[in-house]
Formats: structure tokens, sequence, C-alpha cells
């Protein structure tokens, strides 16, 4: 490997939150303001003694951390050589990735004297996870999801609700996840003294994408360690799905310095024609967008593009800064699955290992199967399951049930 990765998680992002020239903080002045308390509080709190033994507590007790590394003898065997092994995130509590993140913005909030979280939900999986932080601290949560949204997805709504989080339907423009993005900001730019803004993946301006990769970090170093145990060796490579990208940042943290190839899987979706998909780094361009420099789908007027995925957990129209960067020198490489192979995926890992995972999941798994196909490069393959697939029952009997 050319570039040592020694003191990466370090050294990038940049004072700036830059990762290269990805990522800053694009907001009026007085938002601006408000991320840099968060950022200052971050830097001197989330290092402490005191933060990081109460972080690992929750982990453990409440969380049920560290969760397991699997090794999928039967379908391994069906594929050919290779070896593939899970890193069960779908065992967490919640049944996902992204409480990891939740409980470190939360428990930062706690000690910053924040009274409410303040986020944004599109399918409602952040909003579930955020309500769960806020129940546990005891704090108020709102939660702008679009009117739209809510309609779809009433049994997160409901969880929401029964956690005691306040989910404010927003009515503007589709009615969808970008209005919910800006209604929210909104919401956190009037009551910034008492509110913390809680964002759900490694995108918005900094200092969220060096945050939640901070919290995520631990799914890496857990892996990397498990792994080894194990196997007596680092995987040949590591494998995760990417939407905004929290969950493959937070697996890609344990290995960045190692020989390890890293791969980051997109939601090709249907088609390559723009609104079929939502593989920003594999078909999209630099801009700015909710506050942030990166890779991104846009349209002409240089809006967000439509996009689209049979995973709406992955359905963003660009990914955090630090992918755009990790792209643009080589370190990983970002490739995609379409719905149908995702599909595939999702039944051959329900059927062969008895693990329903999420349909999101599913896009890593899929290209770790292709992997473990070429003949040539036989190895050990370890995939980020980010989630479970419980979610994802109802939609996969009603359009899919014939396959069963
Ligand atoms: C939200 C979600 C994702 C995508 O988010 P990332 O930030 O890209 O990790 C992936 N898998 C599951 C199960 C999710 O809920």
């Amino acid at each position: 490997m050319q570039q040592d990765f020694r003191n990466y998680l370090k050294k990038f992002p940049d004072k700036k939150g830059y990762f290269g020239e990805y990522g800053g903080v694009y907001l009026e002045p007085e938002l601006a303001a408000a991320l840099e308390e968060i950022t200052i509080a971050y830097k001197t709190i989330a290092h402490s003694a005191q933060f990081i033994n109460e972080l690992r507590r929750i982990r453990k007790e409440f969380q049920g951390r560290p969760t397991p590394v699997y090794h999928c003898q039967r379908l391994s065997k069906q594929l050919g050589t290779s070896q593939i092994y899970l890193k069960r995130e779908d065992l967490n509590h919640t049944g996902a990735h992204k409480l990891n993140h939740c409980m470190g913005e939360a428990l930062l909030a706690k000690f910053m004297g924040k009274k409410k979280l303040i986020a944004e939900t599109g399918a409602g999986q952040h909003g579930v996870a955020l309500a769960t932080a806020a129940a546990y601290f005891g704090m108020e949560c709102e939660i702008h999801m679009g009117a739209v949204d809510i309609k779809k997805q009433a049994p997160n709504v409901a969880r929401m609700r029964l956690l005691g989080a306040k989910v404010i339907p927003v009515t503007a423009g589709l009615q969808s996840l970008k209005e919910a993005v800006d209604s929210a900001f909104m919401a956190y730019a009037k009551d910034y003294k008492e509110a913390i803004y809680c964002i759900g993946s490694v995108v918005g301006p900094h200092p969220f994408p060096m945050m939640v990769r901070d919290f995520q970090a631990v799914v890496g170093e857990e892996a990397r360690a498990q792994f080894q145990e194990m196997t007596g060796y680092l995987p040949d490579a590591v494998v995760a799905a990417v939407g905004g990208g929290s969950n493959a940042m937070g697996i890609f943290a344990g290995f960045l310095n190692d020989p390890v190839e890293l791969y980051g899987i997109e939601p090709l979706g249907r088609g390559s024609e723009i609104g079929e998909h939502a593989a920003s780094l594999n078909y999209g361009e630099i801009g700015v967008m909710h506050g942030f420099k990166s890779i991104m789908l846009k349209t002409a007027e240089d809006e967000p593009a439509p996009v689209y995925s049979i995973a709406s957990g992955l359905d963003y129209p660009s990914s955090g800064p630090e992918h755009a960067y990790l792209q643009s020198i080589g370190r990983v490489k970002y490739a995609g699955i379409s719905d149908e192979e995702a599909l595939q995926a999702f039944f051959d890992l329900s059927r062969q290992e008895g693990i329903i995972p999420a349909i999101e999941s599913s896009h890593a798994l899929a290209y770790a199967m292709k992997l473990a196909r070429q003949e040539d490069k036989p190895g050990f393959i370890l995939v980020n399951l980010s989630g479970r697939g419980d979610k994802d029952m109802d939609f996969i009997l009603e359009k899919y049930g014939d396959r069963l």
C-alpha cells in the first residue's frame, strides 16, 4: 500500500472539517456558530475518560455489544472456496448499526447540558434509533418527517411515539426526506441553546461526518480483533453497503491501515438513468447540498436529483465526504448492486444461514457473494451486516411473496 494510514483517524478531517477537498460547513453564520459549539464540545468532552467509560458501559449493558462475527459455512460452500463472515450489527439493540452513533450523540448532548434531540428521518430508521436514545437518557426528542413518509411508514411512526418522541409532519414541497432535513435544520436554528441536532449518517456539515464515523468505529475495532481471534488472519476484503455511509465508515475505520481491500456498495436500483438508482459515488459529481461538499447526484438546476432504491436506507442523493475522499485516493473501491441482486442475497442468507438480513445489508452481501464466486481470488471476505430484515418483511411479502 502506498499510503500510510497509521494516524489517519486523527489527521482527517482537518480543522475545518475537510477530507481532501470534501466536507466543510456550508451554512448561514448563525447555524455555523451552533455547529462550532458542538465541534468544540466534542473535541473536549468525547475524549474525556468519563465520557469514554460511560459510552463503553452503555454499549455493553444497553446495546449488547460487542456484536459477534459469524462464519457463513453453508453459504460459502455453495459459492466456492472463499469464506464469507458477517459482522452482526443486526444483533445490536434496535436491530441495526444506527444506535451506535445515536447513543454517542445523545451522550454528548447530555454532557453539554442539552435537553432536546432534533433530527429528520426518511423511512423512520434513524428516527426510531434516536427516539430510543432519547428515552434512555430521559430527553425530549423531535423528529421531522415528510407527511408522505409518515403515511408510508406507519409502524416506525408508532414506534417513535411509543418511545416518547414528537413526530412533526412536514408538508412543504414533496413532503419527503429533503423537506424534512430543511425543517429539522430550521427547528434547530431556533432552538440551538436547548437542543442538539443529531444527524443519521456520516453526512451533513462538520463535525457530523467525523463524530458519526468515530462513534461507528467501534464496529471496525471489534470486527478486526474478533476476526483475528477466529481465523488467525485479517480478512482479504471488507464489504459494506453505502447510503450516507455510516456503517461502511465504521467498519472501514478498523482496516484502513491494513493490507485489506475495502468495498463500498451503492444501490444500482432498476437502472442507470437518473431517478432509477442512488449510486452517487458511481454516477455523481462534486457539489454542495445539506451543508457539505461531496460527490452527489444533481439535476441541471443544481438541486438534489430524485433517487430510488429497493432499500429505503440507501436512497440518498449523496454520500459522506470521507467516502468521496477515500474514492479519490483509491483506498476504497465503490461498486454497485441492483435491486434484483440484493433480493437474491436476501433470500440466500435467510435460507442458507437462518439470518434474515436488512435489504440494505443485502447489497453488501450480494457483492461479497460475487467476489466469492471469482475462482482466481479465494479468500476471507468480511461483510458488515448492518441490520436485520424484519422491517422489510411486509414489503417482501407483498411484492415477492411468490418467491417464498
Ligand atoms: C440506514 C441504514 C443503512 C444505510 O445508512 P449508512 O449511513 O450508509 O450506513 C444501511 N443498513 C441499514 C440496516 C440501515 O438501517
